[in-house]
């Protein structure tokens, strides 16, 4: 685990990044932001992550972060960005904040019951297969109409977006068209549904800028932050 000073160095680096992606694409930079990646992390990355004043941040195994809530910072949220299996649903309500990798109906109507008997609203994302990568779960492009359809229709959970994840790909082309689709994708949504799906999350530490380019809302970084995973 790397120390807190070199994760604020690490911080900085990323905000020159971000700022200097913003400038690029002529975007305000208040309109992007950046969710630290514990996973993998103990608890600290956690706590590092808040003591900077990040709001929220992202694990994507649920019985890893299980573990890791009960002793990270009072107020930081969680929110799960791997897959989720139904069986898991439960626990994942229980303990996250939101869940960004929601691509299946199935998925839908078990959060939805969940939140039901737990008195809560889910904020939840459509993970979409934007890359259409053979390794990638989420619901491909064009099932997306009738995914958000059955979203829509859950009284126990709120639809912030779509989230994706590019294809490990030496051209850059291939992550610039993954995102660029994903948001092609968002705003036919919006214009179809006539609801307003504001979060795009995509771009990671090898992508961002990209992600900015295509409209990204909230990257999520790991490895830029807290150094290589094992
Ligand atoms: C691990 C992970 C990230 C962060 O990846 P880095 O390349 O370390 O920045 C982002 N999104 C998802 C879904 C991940 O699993």
């Amino acid at each position: 685990m790397i120390s807190y000073k070199d994760f604020e160095v690490n911080c900085r680096r990323l905000e020159g990044r971000m700022a200097a992606a913003c400038q690029r694409s002529g975007r305000e930079r208040s309109s992007v932001r950046l969710m630290p990646v514990t996973k993998t992390h103990p608890v600290e990355a956690a706590l590092y992550a808040a003591r900077y004043g990040f709001a929220s941040v992202g694990e994507n195994r649920v019985q890893e972060a299980v573990e890791k809530i009960p002793h990270g910072p009072e107020g930081l949220r969680w929110e799960l960005i791997g897959h989720l299996q139904s069986n898991k649903a439960r626990l994942a309500v229980e303990h996250f904040d939101r869940v960004q990798s929601v691509d299946s109906e199935k998925l839908l109507r078990k959060l939805d019951a969940v939140a039901a008997e737990q008195g809560k609203t889910l904020p939840v994302l459509l993970q979409v297969n934007a890359g259409d990568d053979p390794a990638k779960f989420g619901v491909e492009c064009a099932a997306c109409p009738a995914l958000l359809e059955v979203a829509l229709g859950c009284a126990h959970l709120t639809v912030d977006g779509l989230m994706t994840i590019a294809p490990l790909d030496e051209d850059v082309a291939v992550a610039r068209r993954t995102f660029e689709r994903l948001r092609e994708t968002r705003d036919a949504l919006e214009a179809s549904f006539g609801v307003s799906l504001p979060e795009l999350s995509m771009g990671m530490s090898g992508d961002l800028e990209d992600a900015i380019a295509a409209g990204s809302t909230l990257l999520r970084v790991g490895s830029a932050l807290f150094g290589m995973r094992d």
